[in-house]
């Protein structure tokens, strides 16, 4: 089945596909009848234990009970408006009772668009051009996040996308993620509008900020007078409630999210301080629009999910499947002697085989990728679906119970055995 629709897909889609990482399954992505829990079903008749969870938001697995409810009372109410409905402002509620940095919130309808409109805000406010990223980390698919992206960006090799001008190329200035000597020197040199930064990388596999880095963001940017970005559109409300600002204990100016807050209907808003969330159009000169921000499903899927997160163990389950799994891994790669590390927090983690440690993007690109992908193959015919890219992370959720963890360690055995 999955094969027929693949070659209709080929005469209709660059590539076959919608989104490029999609089609890194080979020799053709499966097509998924539905979701449910912790597994995907798809067309052929198979059952896959699922860690790509929508490359991220489905932190409390597929059609969560509750969040489906929501969704289907709002339904019932009609689902765009384009006047404000009250779903948004118990959304930006949750938002602000959780994430310290956020003191007003805009909703726009995808991280790629958060993180456009951050951008573009931090030039507004400080009245300069120019942005610094971190080699490797990924901020969505538009002109200025697209200098040495990650995800598939690096998958691809696609490290300065087609299509983009000169003159945008040059107001990215680019340093190696935990390397604070580069960041001290460019700010020095250059007027910095923003630091843009993933405070934990999860788009070139799972990669952690040194002990001192994110600190040292916070303090090198608010000497030189450039705000500080935190692109959480992975780590918030998957690190905690808090997310990544809360676990590391170090407050942006502006931060980003996505995917988790819109209960994995499409999401996107920029949060920060009041007095510069307020230069956004009306009430100030900073233009967005949208016709689907705010719009009510994404609103109710959202506060569902946190609503789930704040009254249950989820943290707790979707935490100790990624550590049993990672402290499994660790122990069937330690006896067959191959050099490797695991980068793991709360319930994101990813392997690299043939490295030491991965601290950076280049230390990510010398992980031995064959290998990586012949895991992910391998796995996938036993029916457990880990993202098909070494520059992706595996996710868990509150669905990867203590049955799923077996069968998925027993899957691992059976592969590394062969390996
Ligand atoms: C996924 C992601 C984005 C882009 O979000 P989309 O909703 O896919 O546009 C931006 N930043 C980070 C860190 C992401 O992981």
């Amino acid at each position: 089945m999955s094969e027929i629709l693949w070659r209709r897909a080929l005469e209709l889609f660059a590539g076959g596909v919608n989104s490029p990482v999609r089609a890194a399954v080979k020799p053709y992505p499966f097509y998924v009848e539905k979701g449910e829990g912790a597994f995907l079903y798809t067309v052929d008749g198979q059952r896959l234990v699922d860690y790509v969870l929508g490359y991220g938001p489905l932190i409390l697995g597929h059609a969560n009970p509750y969040v489906k409810e929501k969704i289907k009372e709002q339904i019932d109410k009609g689902w765009l408006y384009g006047t404000p409905s009250k779903k948004e402002i118990e959304l930006a509620e949750k938002i602000r009772s959780h994430i310290p940095s956020a003191e007003k919130v805009r909703f726009v309808n995808s991280g790629t668009e958060a993180t456009m409109l951050a951008i573009r805000l931090a030039r507004g406010y400080t009245k300069r051009e120019k942005i610094l990223k971190f080699d490797g980390n990924y901020h969505g698919a538009h002109d200025y996040a697209l200098v040495s992206a990650g995800s598939a960006a690096s998958e691809y090799n696609v490290l300065i996308s087609g299509g983009i001008p000169t003159s945008i190329l040059n107001t990215v200035v680019l340093c190696k993620y935990n390397d604070l000597e580069c960041v001290e020197k460019t700010l020095k040199t250059e007027q910095i509008a923003g630091v843009i930064v993933e405070p934990v990388m999860g788009n070139m596999g799972v990669i952690l900020p040194d002990k001192d880095f994110l600190n040292g963001l916070r303090e090198l940017t608010k000497a030189y007078n450039s705000l500080l970005i935190f692109d959480e559109v992975i780590t918030g409300f998957r690190l905690g409630l808090s997310g990544a600002q809360g676990y590391f204990n170090v407050i942006p100016d502006l931060t980003t999210l996505g995917k988790i807050i819109g209960g994995g209907l499409p999401i996107g808003a920029v949060a920060g301080k009041k007095e510069i969330i307020d230069n956004l159009t009306p009430s100030g000169k900073v233009f967005n629009a949208g016709t689907f921000n705010a719009n009510p499903l994404s609103m109710t899927a959202g506060v569902a999910t946190i609503e789930v997160l704040e009254t249950t163990n989820a943290y707790d389950i979707a935490n100790k499947a990624a550590k049993e799994i990672s402290d499994e891994l660790n122990a069937l790669f330690s006896r067959k002697n191959l050099e490797f590390t695991i980068n793991r927090i709360q319930s994101m983690f990813q392997f690299f085989i043939g490295v030491k440690k991965v601290t950076n993007a280049d230390d990510a690109r010398l992980a031995n990728r064959e290998l990586y992908i012949k895991i992910h193959e391998k796995l996938l015919k036993l029916g457990v679906f880990i993202p098909p890219s070494q520059f992706e992370t595996i996710f868990t959720s509150s669905a990867h119970t203590d049955e799923v963890i077996n069968i998925t360690i027993e899957a691992f055995r059976k592969v590394v055995n062969e390996i």
